[in-house]
């Protein structure tokens, strides 16, 4: 307990001993402070405005002050706007509020900064899961493999899960989204495809509008990769019931803008 608080001190880092030492520094918004601890990008405060600094100096706004459509939002985000649509976890529910697609709005600058910017810069690493070889981006390769081990016990406790755990779809893939030129998750090898043959695709869709959100992935499954940080397209008014990605802010609560108040007018 005593090592773990203290190796979570460590880990915070910077920030914390900014805190703790120097006078009073403004501390930056609770979603910034987030990406700081998941991402390659360092909250800083110019003028009075926040700014998340990549390795590489480039700056990016936390809030633009511009009022997006959500495809505005999608293809054009700041950092803040990552965090407009609050991801629930619970009990699975059909997804019928249009565009309610938390996880789907990225600032891809940060993930490539954090995970690579081109094929060759991913750094990927090869593991075992539930008997099958995936190659995922080895900042992630921990998470998989405890999210593999939740899911090896679900399905000893119900058979019935395997199958939609075989014949998994994919995970590393430099490419973009489909339809899009905006870059996928799969690019940076943090997300994974579970059995397509069991899964549904708002692409996939006859006819294609309007949506009706359809999904046979069973809640333990969901509940497994939940528990280590991976957000679920299930979850998504676009759904993508196969897709599971690594997005541990949008499962930390610390890491929600809005307050209670706020979150129950949706
Ligand atoms: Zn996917």
């Amino acid at each position: 307990m005593m090592v773990a608080s203290l190796a979570r001190l460590l880990w915070l880092g910077p920030a914390l001993r900014a805190v703790l030492l120097d006078a009073a520094p403004p501390a930056p918004p609770a979603p910034l402070a987030c990406l700081a601890r998941f991402y390659a990008v360092r909250p800083e405060q110019r003028a009075g405005e926040w700014y998340g600094v990549l390795p590489d100096g480039r700056v990016l706004a936390y809030d633009d002050h511009r009022n997006k459509s959500f495809d505005e939002q999608l293809a054009a985000p700041d950092l803040e706007d990552m965090f407009s649509i609050p991801y629930h976890a619970g009990a699975i529910q059909p997804v019928t509020r249009e565009n309610d697609d938390p996880g789907r709005i990225r600032v891809d600058p940060v993930f490539a900064a954090t995970y690579g910017a081109r094929r060759d810069a991913v750094d990927v690493v090869k593991i075992r899961f539930l008997d099958q070889d995936l190659t995922v981006n080895r900042r992630v390769a921990p998470a998989f493999a405890r999210a593999a081990q939740r899911l090896s016990r679900a399905i000893d406790a119900d058979p019935t899960l395997r199958p939609f755990l075989q014949g998994l779809g994919g995970t590393f893939v430099w490419r973009p989204i489909a339809g899009t030129d905006r870059q996928s998750a799969h690019s940076y090898g943090v997300s994974i495809d579970i059995n397509v043959k069991r899964s549904h695709y708002w692409r996939w869709q006859k006819p294609p509008q309007p949506l009706r959100w359809r999904n046979d992935i069973p809640e333990a499954i969901v509940r497994a990769f939940e528990a280590e940080g991976f957000i679920w397209g299930g979850r998504w008014y676009h759904y993508d019931t196969m897709h599971f990605e690594y997005r541990p802010e949008l499962l930390d609560p610390a890491c929600t803008p809005a307050a209670p108040a706020a979150a129950a007018t949706r």
